[in-house]
Formats: structure tokens, C-alpha cells, sequence
């Protein structure tokens, strides 16, 4: 639904975004994620058509972007980093405005505002003008503006920046309801959220994309923890012979009990070489007390990701992950 190919965007003599390719599919939430200035506001800026990319091509739905803009941009939802301000409309008066740019006219328009003021709970300030309302409040009106035409596609940048936790939870429900029905990626600096949200996380650093894996598979490691009956050597011995093992790590060795990290192999499905360990030390008249994979922390994952690496350690990392 959304490609994009060696984007690349420069103010001035700075690259703030450089070489970014990646294709979302229908019904993904993913997850922008990098430090402050790294681009991912300027990569959604360009994806929601509101900046020109300096090279490089955005597909939505299989058309280029730039060739059917204004028909493609009324598909697309997009939450600014901070709101246009029209400090002096009231919120009807702003989202009637931001329905009518979306192409919005008379009784469909009045549905679907009434629609997304429902969807983002925000019927009670209606008439408020813009410039009295809390930050959590401002938040919702650029989601319910972003909501408008029913988008396929879901630009939201820092959508709970400033919201309180109760806030920040039913947002993470609105959008969890709204994914339902659309694609959407949303830029944060917070690792819940991700967990909270994502299928997929993109990080950038530095304007360069060096991280797209999806979550499911970024927190499985290739190691495994074994606890067995077998003596030391033995369980070496075993485990040793089973493909897609490559390294084990006694960790303990007492009172009839051994306990082993079993790093595998990049090529293997970790479940099959699971099955094959079970069934091998098993069959062997073994007892087996604890198989686990072991779980990777994503916040570590991401500090080393994000950190000083040379950049081909960076590349590493995300040919592993794909
Ligand atoms: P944050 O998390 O702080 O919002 P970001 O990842 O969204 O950061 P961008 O806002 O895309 O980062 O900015 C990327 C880089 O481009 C930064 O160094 C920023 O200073 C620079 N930049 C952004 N907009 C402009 C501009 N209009 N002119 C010059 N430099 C800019």
C-alpha cells in the first residue's frame, strides 16, 4: 500500500533524510522511531505530501505521489508534529475547514465530522476556540481532523506528545480501533508505545534508516536456555550433534541438574530447532526440565542500535532483523 524508494531530503547543504527505503503493507501499524533529529518528522512530512522529497519516490496504493497529489493526500490522515494554529476558530469551525480541504461537501461532510468528534471524544469542546484548549485536547482535534474522508493511510507524528496517561491511553485505543480499518505509522520516542502498538518498527538515525524488523521477530534471540538431567559433557555432547545449534554455554552443572545457553546458527527456524533439542535429549532417555527461548530486550536493542556503531554494524543489525 505505501513504497517508498531511496528518499532523500535536503535543507540546504544538510541531508536530513538520505537513501530511505521501505514498503508498508495494508493494515500494519508501524513504529518510526530515532533520537530528536534523526528525521523522522521530515520522512512523514514527505510521506503525507506535505514536503517535497529532494529524491527518491513515494508510491501510495500503486500511484506516485507526486503525480496525483491532491487525490492522493484527501486518501492519507495526517497529524502534524504541532497543529496548524487558527487560534481563533472554534474546533467545529476547524474541522468543517479541514473536512472541506479534504474534498468533504454537505451531508457527508456533517457525517464524518460528527464521526470522528465521536471517535475522538471531543463533543464537549465543540464550540471552544482552538487557542483555549489543554494540550490532551489539541491532540484530539488534529487526530479527529487527520480521521476525516475515512483515510487508508495513517500519518501520526508523536501522537501522544504531551498527553497525560489516562490521555495516552485511550489515544493508544483510538488507535488501535482506528488500525482496524487503515494503515497506520506513527513516530514516538517511547518504547511502550511501541510494544503497546506496533507490528513493525523503522528506526532512523542520522537521516538514515538503520533498523526495519518486525517486533515479533526483533524480540526473539537465537539462544535458547536448556536445563536437563545430563551431565555436563553429555548434554554438550547431545546438543552439539542437532543442526542449527552453533555454540553452547554451560551456565551451571550441580546435584544431577545442568543448565545451558545454546546459541544457534543464523540459517533455522528457532521453533524447529526447539522441537529437534526437546525430541533429541528425550529420546535419549534424558529428563528435560526447562527449554525456553530467550527474549530480547528491546530497549537494549535499540540503544545499541541508536549508539555511536559504525555504521555497517548499524547494517548488520538490520539484515539480521529483516
Ligand atoms: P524530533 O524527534 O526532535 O521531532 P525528528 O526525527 O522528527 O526529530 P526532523 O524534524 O525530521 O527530526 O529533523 C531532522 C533534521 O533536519 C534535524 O537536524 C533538523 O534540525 C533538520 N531540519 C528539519 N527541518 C529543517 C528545516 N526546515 N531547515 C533546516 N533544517 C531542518
Amino acid at each position: 500500500m505505501l513504497k517508498v524508494s531511496k528518499l532523500k531530503r535536503a535543507y540546504g547543504d544538510f541531508i536530513a533524510a538520505d537513501a530511505v527505503d521501505f514498503s508498508i503493507a495494508k493494515g500494519e501499524i508501524v513504529g518510526l522511531l530515532g533520537h530528536n533529529g534523526a528525521g523522522k518528522t521530515t520522512v512523514m512530512k514527505m510521506l503525507s505530501g506535505y514536503l517535497e522529497p529532494s529524491a527518491g519516490q513515494i508510491y501510495f496504493e500503486g500511484k506516485l505521489l507526486a503525480d496525483h497529489l491532491k487525490m492522493l493526500q484527501q486518501k492519507i490522515g495526517y497529524l502534524p508534529e504541532s497543529l496548524p494554529v487558527y487560534p481563533e476558530l472554534s474546533v467545529a469551525e476547524y474541522l468543517d475547514y479541514a473536512a472541506e480541504l479534504k474534498g468533504l461537501r454537505g451531508f457527508e461532510k456533517q457525517q464524518e465530522i460528527k464521526r470522528v468528534v465521536n471517535a475522538t471524544d471531543i463533543a464537549a469542546k465543540l464550540l471552544a476556540p482552538i487557542a483555549t484548549l489543554s494540550r490532551g485536547y489539541k491532540q484530539r482535534v488534529g487526530v479527529a481532523q487527520a480521521l476525516l474522508g475515512k483515510p487508508r493511510l495513517l500519518i501520526l507524528d508523536e501522537p501522544t506528545n504531551g498527553l497525560d496517561p489516562q490521555q495516552t491511553l485511550q489515544m493508544r485505543a483510538l488507535i488501535r480501533a482506528i488500525a482496524k480499518d487503515a494503515t497506520v505509522i506513527l513516530s514516538t520516542h517511547i518504547m511502550q508505545e511501541v510494544d503497546a502498538l506496533c507490528d513493525r518498527v523503522l528506526m532512523m538515525r542520522a537521516g538514515q534508516l538503520v533498523l526495519d524488523a518486525k517486533l515479533a521477530e526483533l524480540r526473539i534471540s537465537r539462544s535458547l536456555l536448556v536445563t536437563s538431567n545430563l551431565a555436563m559433557d553429555a548434554l554438550q555432547q547431545t546438543l552439539g550433534a542437532i543442526t542449527g545449534v552453533k555454540a553452547i554455554d554451560i551456565l551451571d552443572s550441580q546435584a544431577g541438574e545442568t543448565r545451558a545457553r545454546v546459541h544457534l546458527g543464523e540459517a533455522g527456524d528457532v521453533k524447529a530447532i526447539n522441537a529437534a533439542i526437546a525430541k533429541t535429549l528425550v529420546g535419549n532417555g534424558a529428563q528435560l526440565y526447562q527449554l525456553q527461548p530467550e527474549t530480547r530486550d528491546l530497549e537494549s536493542l535499540f540503544r545499541e542500535v541508536n549508539s555511536n556503531l559504525p555504521s555497517n554494524n548499524n547494517k548488520k543489525v538490520l539484515e539480521n532483523a529483516a
